[in-house]
């Protein structure tokens, strides 16, 4: 397998055409993958924002002030109104806000980004990046290439360890996870629970490659790697039935 960063793309800007820019920048084969960054996918559909846009509700209020009660951090009451507004559940309120967007992924913030935004105060992640990813393949595809999968992804720190790596928000022309169940091991054992979530990893190599601060890329091809025969699966966030870490969080309270 062989990441190639897709280099010297603009400053991506609201209208821009993403299959162009990467298609114009390397030349892809058939059973490439191509990782988008969500920040730049949500720059070409528009999707900044500014703080005076968002009239503050009493529950942001409320968040806001508890936030400040509990740390030393001063939370605008407006960014917590974003963050509801971006999010189907709140989960955790303080000392930090850790919500379910309206596709279904769990971020801190609902994933809106301070940080690489030219002339706005927030960008808002995609509303929904599967369908971004299906549009950029499209795009792709209307030049002629072919059989390429797309996955648009996120930089998102994750429960029980420090760091952040990159994960799949949406794809496109690949299965989010192959099925490693009724395969043997070994030793001839069948695996019981293995399902792989192929999207995620390719994510986190991908965005290995395109780093974080200025002076990376947001766009990345995987080449010679396949999905391989194993069946897919589309499934890749848990629904609340299906996840207890998510069910305790119903029941807990920071309390300091
Ligand atoms: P996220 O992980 O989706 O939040 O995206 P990041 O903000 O971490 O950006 C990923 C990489 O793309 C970083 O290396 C940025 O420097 C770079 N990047 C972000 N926006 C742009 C852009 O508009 N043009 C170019 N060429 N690079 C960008
Ligand atoms: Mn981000
Ligand atoms: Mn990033």
């Amino acid at each position: 397998m062989e990441l190639e960063p897709v280099r010297d793309l603009p400053e991506i800007r609201a209208g821009d055409d993403l299959a162009d820019l990467i298609a114009d920048r390397t030349t892809l084969e058939p059973g490439d993958v191509v990782t988008v960054a969500s920040t730049v996918v949500s720059k070409v559909e528009g999707r900044t924002a500014d703080l005076d846009d968002y009239p503050v509700s009493g529950r942001a209020r409320e968040i806001a002030d508890k936030i400040g009660e509990l740390t030393a951090e001063e939370k605008d009451p407006r960014f917590a109104q974003a963050v509801l507004e971006e999010s189907t559940e709140l989960l955790i309120d303080a000392p930090f806000l850790l919500t379910e967007t309206r596709f279904g992924h769990i971020s801190v913030n609902a994933g809106i980004d301070r940080s690489n935004v030219p002339d706005h105060d927030l960008l808002l992640l995609p509303k929904r990046p599967g369908k971004s990813a299906e549009r950029i393949r499209a795009g792709l595809e209307e030049r002629g290439v072919d059989d390429v999968a797309v996955i648009v992804t996120d930089t998102c720190g994750r429960p029980f360890r420090h760091g952040q790596r990159g994960v799949a928000l949406g794809w496109a022309g690949i299965s989010a996870s192959r099925d490693w169940r009724g395969e043997p091991d070994r030793d001839g054992r069948e695996l019981g629970v293995t399902v792989q979530s192929v999207v995620d990893e390719l994510s986190s190599a991908a965005n290995l490659v395109a780093g974080e601060g200025a002076g990376g890329t947001p766009a990345v091809v995987v080449r010679d790697w396949a999905f391989g025969d194993l069946e897919g699966s589309d499934e890749l966030f848990r629904s609340v039935e299906d996840d207890l870490v998510r069910q305790a969080l119903r029941e807990w309270e920071f309390d300091g």
